[in-house]
């Protein structure tokens, strides 16, 4: 995806557009507001070019993870670095699994449960 198609799609998914606040709060800070400030941030955020999102990753059995998505997705999806050279704007599940697709070794997981791995 190009940065104009994720900002497209971040604020199709954000939670105050999916559920507005009621006209009295949303008088207050107005939706166009929100929409210029999370606009302005991915704008700061994204590079130009080719962007892998979620949706990328799907064949690793991941589900996205909402709270990323609906509430700060400007603060809580975040740009990564693929070993590949690609870059992915990817939320946290999708994050962990793909950072995490290298298998441990024995001895980093004894080394995670303190050395109490029962054989
Ligand atoms: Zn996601
Ligand atoms: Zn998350």
């Amino acid at each position: 995806m190009t940065k104009q198609e994720i900002i497209a799609l971040t604020l199709q998914q954000i939670e105050y557009r999916q559920n507005p606040p009621p006209e009295e709060i949303a008088d207050c800070v107005g939706i166009e507001g929100y929409d210029d400030f999370v606009i302005a941030e991915l704008n700061e955020q994204l590079p130009e070019g080719e962007i892998k999102t979620c949706e990328d990753f799907k064949h690793l059995n991941v589900e996205c993870c909402e709270t990323c998505h609906r509430y700060y997705p400007h603060y809580d999806v975040k740009l990564v670095s693929l070993p590949d050279g690609s870059t992915a704007w990817i939320c946290c599940t999708v994050r962990s699994a793909v950072l995490g697709l290298k298998e441990p070794s024995e001895e980093e997981i004894r080394g995670f449960f303190g050395g109490k791995i029962r054989e």
